[in-house]
């Protein structure tokens, strides 16, 4: 279509044009000026009848600021809403430190939200959703916490590994107060290297709590006891049968008061020994921190420039280096089935279904991160793209073939989706796709291209409409024949050529009829 229009393009010598800056002007007037200097360059009769516009919209998600651009278009590319499957691999870490870390694969649409596979997930748990977490694990540290927007595929292909914390269990931890702020601590796992004093090697994977902020730094040696004191049994355990009796830990008790007093007898008291293992914290300004077993609370340690959004402690759990972590099995996991029915692929789908997949809001991943100039750095922004003007004659793209953006076509290698999309030849009413519409936009077909066959050795065939008559005709190589309307929608459908209802006046009709002649 650029082509076709560059050649009778009727402006020989393009003046220099300056993009416009977005100053939060009214969308009429931001987009006629845009468009005026869109025409200043571009003015054929292929622009009269085909050339529209479209408004993108991107949102930074950290400075909020909004880009708005005008920008013209000569056909629609549609996306077909297509499920694609990922067997999707995970771990589950339940808070119960019995429960063994569950290895789960589960077949997910690919176009899954992080939030509805959290839902899902808190269904078939049945925990409550905002007890649990994803976070993208690598080497055994959280490399990042996914947004709520984020989908299975992003996650599948996503450097970390998947690991769902259930962050809060009221059978461990004390009820939340849900007017009080609670805490985020990750606990990383490390061990003392013997040779190098200053370096703690990571041995387990990063476990992540709520912790209430009123707690005390005994609470939170309690707790990570509490834990982890399964993982020391196995420890003690192997030891000879003499200290195995003076470490006995009893599993099947877990209230408080018991926990407390085994921690103070194993340790503190008696014994008069340390637990194997350091509590500490690090942070940018204290740097590393041993944490006592004090009733100093929790809230003291936080740093003033810690905003509520950023409340979280970095807690390193350093075990001694004479610990055998393998007789720990702090990370022996479980093979479990959490597969439910797999989600079926709709085999049908409408014009309607595309064009909402269109203009639907999408957050852009990493690798598509849009530059915000307000922040200076690339950010993972929301992006809305919708028509703001529409052309009489309007051309319809069905993306049946993979394209390099959008977040649908993350199946491997290039396919063709043959998907079965309805469309209709009459009265296609796009009053609501069309923002600056000034009156009823609705489109008649007069014509499709259809493509059979793969990426390669594709056939191309069209049916178009007789203007006077509204006959049908197939057209494929040399053959030309006449077709029968209920043909015309088909799965092979990949070019749909619509052109606006108008009054038929005199003139149009002459016009158009001349126009006809001529080609015959
Ligand atoms: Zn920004």
């Amino acid at each position: 279509m650029d082509g076709l229009h560059e050649d009778v393009n009727r402006i020989k010598k393009k003046p220099i044009v300056q993009t416009l800056d977005y100053k939060n002007q009214p969308d009429e007037d931001f987009s006629s000026q845009n468009w005026t200097n869109y025409l200043k360059r571009n003015n054929s009769i292929i622009i009269d009848l085909f050339a529209g516009q479209y408004k993108s919209k991107v949102t930074c998600p950290t400075c909020k600021i909004i880009s708005i651009t005008f920008d013209p278009f000569l056909y629609i590319s549609l996306p077909i809403p297509h499920i694609i499957n990922i067997n999707f691999q995970f771990y589950f870490i339940y808070r119960d430190p019995v429960i063994p870390p569950q290895k789960i694969r589960i077949t997910l649409p690919s176009n899954e939200t992080a939030s509805k596979f959290i839902k899902r997930l808190a269904d078939i748990t049945r925990i409550k959703e905002e007890f649990l977490l994803i976070a993208m694990i690598k080497e055994h540290k959280i490399i990042e916490y996914p947004n709520d927007n984020n989908i299975i595929s992003y996650l599948d292909k996503h450097d970390g590994i998947a690991f769902i914390f259930e962050v809060f269990n009221e059978k461990f931890d004390n009820p939340l107060n849900p007017e009080e702020k609670t805490l985020h601590v990750e606990i990383n796992v490390n061990q003392k290297s013997r040779k190098e004093k200053y370096y703690d090697n990571s041995v387990s994977f990063t476990r992540i709590f709520k912790f209430p902020l009123n707690g005390t730094l005994m609470d939170v040696h309690l707790k990570i006891y509490q834990y982890f004191r399964n993982f020391l049994k196995n420890f003690y355990g192997s030891l000879d049968p003499e200290t195995q009796k003076e470490y006995n830990i009893s599993l099947e008790n877990k209230e408080d008061d018991f926990i407390k007093s085994e921690f103070e007898d194993l340790f503190l008291k008696t014994k008069n020994l340390s637990p194997p293992y350091e509590l500490s914290l690090f942070s940018e300004t204290n740097k590393k921190q041993l944490l006592d077993y004090s009733t100093q609370k929790l809230i003291t340690l936080i740093e003033n420039n810690q905003t509520e959004r950023e409340l979280f402690f970095e807690i390193n759990l350093n075990f001694n280096s004479f610990i055998k972590i393998e007789i720990m099995k702090l990370n022996k996991c479980q093979e479990a089935n959490f597969e439910e029915k797999t989600p079926n692929e709709t085999k049908f789908c409408n014009l309607q279904n595309c064009l909402d997949q269109f203009t639907k809001e999408e957050v852009l991943d990493r690798n598509n991160a849009w530059f915000c100039s307000n922040c200076k750095k690339h950010q993972e922004a929301t992006k809305k793209i919708e028509i703001y003007k529409a052309p009489d004659l309007l051309i319809l793209h069905l993306k049946r073939f993979k394209s390099s953006g959008g977040n649908f076509y993350m199946g491997s290698g290039t396919s063709k989706i043959t998907k079965f999309v309805d469309f209709p030849l009459e009265g296609l009413n796009l009053n609501n796709y069309i923002l600056g519409k000034t009156e009823d936009m609705i489109y008649d077909l007069y014509a499709v291209s259809n493509h059979y066959g793969g990426l390669s050795g594709g056939h191309y065939t069209a049916y178009c409409q007789n203007f006077f008559d509204k006959t049908w005709f197939e057209f494929n190589d040399s053959n030309v024949s006449e077709v029968g309307k209920n043909k015309i929608v088909s799965d092979a459908a990949y070019v749909l050529f619509y052109r606006r209802r108008r009054e038929i006046t005199e003139e149009n009709l002459s016009n158009s009829f001349r126009e006809s002649r001529k080609i015959e």
